[in-house]
C-alpha cells in the first residue's frame, strides 16, 4: 500500500468521488431504463446528449458541444488528484478524453449494442487504422518471455491498410505471425490456424472491396472455445445493417470515416467492445471494460485520439444513418442489376444479387435495422449496403478506359460517400501489397470498386452506361 492510501482519502476528495459515483449510477439507470428502450433512429439522433446536459452544462445548446480545448480545469488539488487517478469521471486532457468525443463514443457504443442484452462501450480513435491498432495491441503483449511465439488469425480478404498493418508492422517488424484464412467460409480452415500461441481472431465482413463474408456466429463460437476474442471490422455494414456483438463478436472496429461520415468530412475511427469479453490474457480490467481500459491506459500512452470537431461532424452524419443506408442499398441493387446485364461487364460482385455465392450466408446477417417498425416495410428486410465491385471485360486497359470516362461518379480512393465514388483497387487501396498480396486477397487488375451514393440511381446508371460505351472504341 502506498503512503497516500495508508493516510486515507481526504474528506474533500471523498466528496468528489461520491458525486462521481452518483453521476455514474444515474447515467447507468438512464441508459438501462430509457435509452436502451429507444428505437435505433432515436439513439442515432440523440445518443446520450440530453436536454439536462445542455441546460446545466452547455448553455442550452441543442447540438453537442465542440470543446476545442486541450485540458479541463479543476476546483482544487483534491479534484485534480481524483481525476488523474481516474477515481471520478473526467476529461482531464483531450488526448485522454473530451466532452465532444464522449458523446460520439456513446452514440457508437449504443448503436453497435442495439439489440444486445449486455453492455457495450466505445473508444474513439483518430482513424480506422488506429482503431485496428487499438483493438489488436492489448492481446499481443508479452506473457512470459520476450521471444515467445505469438500469432493472430485473420481473413486474407481485408482492407489493404489492414493487410499492410498486419504483414509489415506486426509480422515483418515484430515477428508476430499472421495466419491468413483464405476461404473464410470454411470453418475447418479457421480451426486449423488456431493453436496455443494464438492471441486473437480477426475478420472483416463484408470485406472491402471483394465482399468476402463468413459465418459470424460460428467463428465467434470457435474463437471462444479457444478462449480467444473475435475482432470484426464492420465498416462496410455499419450498425444499421449488422451488429457483430449481437452475434458473438467481442470487439468491433469501425472506420467511421466511411459510411458513418457519409458527407466525407474527415477521417475518424472507433473501437466498440462488449463488457466482459473473452481473452486468454490475464488482465481483469481489460476483460471487464476493454474500451475504457484502452482509452485510459494504452491510448493515453500512444495518443491516437480523435479531434473534437471531427467527433461532432461525424455525430451529425450518423443521425440519419439508417434511412441513408436503406436508400443507398436500394440504389446499389438497381445499379448492380444494370451492370449484370451489360455486355461489356464480365462479372458483378454484390451480396444482394441472388446468384452471388455468398448471398444466402450474407442474407442471414444483413438486415435493415428496425424494418419491422417501418411503415413502408412492416417486416424484416435484407439490405446489402452500398459497396459493390465489378470486372470490365477485356482486362485492365478496358477497366481504365471505362474509369477515365466517368463524368458524374468521382474517381477517388474513397467509399461510403453520399456522392458516388469509384476506384480501381489494384492501383489504389491495394497497391501497397503487391501482386502476391493482391492475389491472396483476390483483387484482379480489372476490378472496379463502386460505392453508390444518394443521387438518383438512373443518373448513376446513365453515367456508367456512357463510360462503358467508350470501351473498345479506340
Ligand atoms: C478505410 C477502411 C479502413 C481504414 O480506415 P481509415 O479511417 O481510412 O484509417 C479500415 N477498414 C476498412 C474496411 C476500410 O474500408
Amino acid at each position: 500500500m502506498g503512503k497516500d492510501e495508508s493516510m486515507g482519502i481526504p474528506p474533500r476528495m471523498q466528496d468528489y468521488i461520491d458525486a462521481g459515483e452518483r453521476y455514474l449510477a444515474e447515467r447507468g439507470r438512464y441508459i438501462r431504463e430509457e435509452v436502451k428502450k429507444w428505437k435505433f433512429d432515436t439513439i442515432a439522433v440523440h445518443g446520450l446528449y440530453t436536454v439536462r446536459d445542455a441546460i446545466e452544462d452547455y448553455q442550452g445548446s441543442i447540438i453537442e458541444p465542440i470543446f476545442m480545448s486541450t485540458a479541463q480545469a479543476y476546483r482544487d488539488s483534491d479534484e485534480m488528484a481524483a481525476a488523474l487517478a481516474y477515481k471520478i469521471p473526467t476529461w482531464a486532457y483531450s488526448r485522454i478524453a473530451n466532452p465532444s468525443t464522449y458523446y460520439y463514443e456513446w452514440t457508437l457504443a449504443l448503436l453497435e449494442g442495439y439489440g444486445f442484452e449486455g453492455e457495450t462501450s466505445c473508444c474513439s480513435t483518430s482513424s480506422g487504422m488506429s482503431a485496428i491498432m487499438t483493438a489488436v495491441q492489448p492481446f499481443l503483449r508479452v506473457r512470459g518471455h520476450v521471444h515467445e511465439p505469438r500469432n493472430i488469425v485473420a481473413t486474407a480478404q481485408c482492407y489493404g491498410g489492414t493487410f499492410q498493418q498486419f504483414t509489415v508492422r506486426l509480422m515483418q517488424e515484430r515477428g508476430i505471425e499472421v495466419r491468413w484464412v483464405l476461404d473464410a467460409t470454411n470453418l475447418d480452415e479457421w480451426a486449423s490456424r488456431i493453436d496455443a500461441n494464438t492471441r486473437l481472431v480477426y475478420g472483416e465482413l463484408p470485406s472491402n472491396p471483394q465482399l468476402g463474408f463468413f459465418d459470424l456466429r460460428a467463428v465467434a463460437d470457435l474463437a471462444h472455445s479457444h478462449e480467444l476474442p473475435l475482432i470484426v471490422d464492420s465498416t462496410v455494414a455499419t450498425p444499421a445493417l449488422l451488429r457483430p456483438i449481437c452475434h458473438g463478436a467481442d470487439i468491433v472496429v469501425q472506420s467511421a470515416t466511411k459510411t458513418l461520415t457519409s458527407s466525407g468530412f474527415g477521417v475518424c475511427g472507433a473501437v466498440i467492445a462488449r463488457k466482459n469479453l473473452v481473452t486468454n490474457i490475464d488482465d481483469d480490467q481489460l476483460k471487464a471494460d476493454f474500451s475504457l481500459c484502452v482509452k485510459y491506459l494504452q491510448n493515453r500512452d500512444f495518443g491516437p485520439n480523435l479531434h473534437p470537431m471531427q467527433a461532432v461532424m461525424t455525430l451529425n452524419d450518423m443521425r440519419t444513418l439508417r434511412s441513408k443506408i436503406d436508400l443507398m442499398s436500394r440504389s446499389t441493387m438497381k445499379v448492380a442489376r444494370f451492370l449484370e446485364r451489360h455486355p461489356k461487364i464480365e462479372s458483378v460482385q454484390y451480396l444482394g444479387l441472388p446468384d452471388h455465392p455468398l448471398h444466402d450466408l450474407a442474407s442471414r446477417y444483413l438486415w435493415l435495422v428496425d424494418a419491422e417498425y417501418d411503415e413502408q416495410y412492416g417486416k424484416p428486410v435484407n439490405r446489402y449496403g452500398h459497396l459493390m465491385s465489378f470486372c470490365v471485360r477485356g482486362g485492365a486497359e478496358n477497366a481504365r478506359t471505362f474509369f477515365d470516362g466517368l463524368q458524374r461518379i468521382w474517381r477517388a480512393t474513397d467509399l461510403g460517400r453520399i456522392k458516388s465514388v469509384a476506384t480501381i483497387p489494384a492501383i489504389s487501396t491495394h497497391q501497397q501489397q503487391g501482386e502476391a498480396g493482391r492475389s491472396l486477397a483476390n483483387i484482379p487488375p480489372h476490378m472496379v470498386r463502386l460505392c453508390v451514393g444518394g443521387e438518383h440511381p438512373d443518373d448513376i446508371i446513365a453515367d456508367l452506361d456512357q463510360a462503358l460505351s467508350k470501351v473498345g472504341k479506340k
